[in-house]
C-alpha cells in the first residue's frame, strides 16, 4: 500500500512538473517593511499544468538553483496557496511566504523567474464543512492570514450561487505594524470587490498604531472601501466572538489561523468552543 502511494506521489510529481513546454517558475516579490525580523514574500508560481485550486490547498515548493548543482531540488517546504488566477490555458498561485532562517531565508535572494518544482495540490477536504455555518468568523495573525483568503473566496462564490448556508462573514487580522498590510491587501480589495451581496467584513487591527510605515505611508482603505476597518487595538477575542455570536441567529464556525507562539490565542478559542457547541 505505502508503494502504491509512493508510485502514485511520484508520477502525479512528474505530471506536474515535466514535459514539453515551459517549466513552472516562481517570481518573488519582496515588500518594504520597517522592520529586520519576519519579512514576507510573496512567490508566483505560474504552473506548467493548470489544476483547480481550492480553498485550503497547499503544496511543497522546491526550488532546485536555491542551492548549487541544483541540490535544492531535495529541499521542499509546505506553503498554504493563499491566491490563485486561473484561466482555460494557465494557472498562477501565490504563497505568501514569512521568512525564516533557511529556505525562506534563501528565497529572498531568489531574483527573476526561478525553476520551481511543486508537489501538490494537498489539503483542502476540511472545507467541506464551512458551507454547513450561516456565519463564518476567521480570526488571524500575521502570516495566518494566507490560509483564510481562499476560504473566504470560496465562501462568496458559494453565498452567490445559492450552494451554502453562509450569510455573515467577518475577518479579524492583526497586524504588528501597518506595512504588513501590503502582504494581502490586492486579495482583500479583490474578495470586498467581489462581494456584491455584502456579507463580508474586514476588520484589519493594529495594536501597534504608533509604529510608523516604512515608506511613510498612511494606508487608508477605510476611505477606499466601505466594509474594510482599520482599527487600533489590542485583539480582544472573546469580545469579537461574542459580538459575532450576538449578531444574527444561526450557527456560527470560528477559524483562527496564529502564527504567535505563545498559545493564548488558541486557550481562547478552545475556551468559546466549550461555552458554546455550536461554535
Ligand atoms: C501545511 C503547512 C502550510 C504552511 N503554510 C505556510 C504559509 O503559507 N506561509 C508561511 O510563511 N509558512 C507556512 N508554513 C510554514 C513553512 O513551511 C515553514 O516556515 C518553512 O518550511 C520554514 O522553512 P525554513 O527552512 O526557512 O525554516 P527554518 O528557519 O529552518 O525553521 C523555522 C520553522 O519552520 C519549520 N520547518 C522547517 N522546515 C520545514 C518543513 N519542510 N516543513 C514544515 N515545517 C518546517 C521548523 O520546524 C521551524 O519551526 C506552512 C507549514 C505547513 C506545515
Amino acid at each position: 500500500m505505502l508503494l502504491l502511494q509512493k508510485v502514485f506521489w511520484f508520477l502525479s510529481l512528474l505530471y506536474r512538473n515535466v514535459g514539453s513546454g515551459p517549466p513552472c517558475r516562481a517570481s518573488v516579490v519582496r515588500f518594504p517593511q520597517s522592520q529586520a525580523d519576519g519579512e514576507v514574500l510573496q512567490v508566483r508560481l505560474e504552473l506548467k499544468r493548470p489544476w483547480i485550486v481550492k480553498a485550503g490547498h497547499f503544496i511543497y515548493l522546491s526550488l532546485p538553483r536555491l542551492r548549487s548543482f541544483g541540490l535544492g531540488l531535495f529541499e521542499s517546504h509546505p506553503f498554504m496557496i493563499a491566491w490563485s488566477q486561473e484561466n482555460k490555458e494557465s494557472t498562477t498561485i501565490v504563497l505568501l511566504v514569512q521568512c525564516r532562517r533557511g529556505f525562506t531565508r534563501k528565497l529572498r535572494l531568489a531574483d527573476g523567474a526561478n525553476y520551481a518544482v511543486v508537489d501538490g495540490p494537498y489539503g483542502s477536504h476540511r472545507l467541506r464543512s464551512l458551507s454547513c455555518y450561516d456565519k463564518v468568523l476567521f480570526m488571524a495573525d500575521g502570516i495566518g492570514i494566507a490560509a483564510h483568503l481562499l476560504p473566504i473566496r470560496h465562501l462568496l462564490l458559494a453565498h452567490d450561487e445559492q450552494t451554502a448556508r453562509v450569510r455573515r462573514l467577518s475577518l479579524v487580522w492583526l497586524l504588528e505594524t501597518k506595512d504588513q498590510q501590503c502582504w494581502a491587501e490586492e486579495f482583500l480589495l479583490a474578495l470586498h470587490d467581489m462581494d456584491h451581496r455584502q456579507i463580508l467584513t474586514i476588520f484589519l487591527l493594529f495594536p501597534n498604531e504608533s509604529e510608523g510605515s516604512s515608506q511613510g505611508r498612511d494606508f487608508s482603505i477605510k476611505q477606499q472601501r466601505k466594509r474594510m476597518y482599520p482599527l487600533t487595538c489590542e485583539l480582544d477575542m472573546d469580545w469579537w466572538i461574542e459580538q459575532e455570536w450576538c449578531a444574527e441567529a444561526g450557527n456560527m464556525l470560528v477559524t483562527g489561523m496564529w502564527t504567535a507562539l505563545d498559545g493564548t490565542h488558541e486557550y481562547h478559542l478552545r475556551r468559546h468552543s466549550l461555552r458554546k457547541p455550536a461554535i
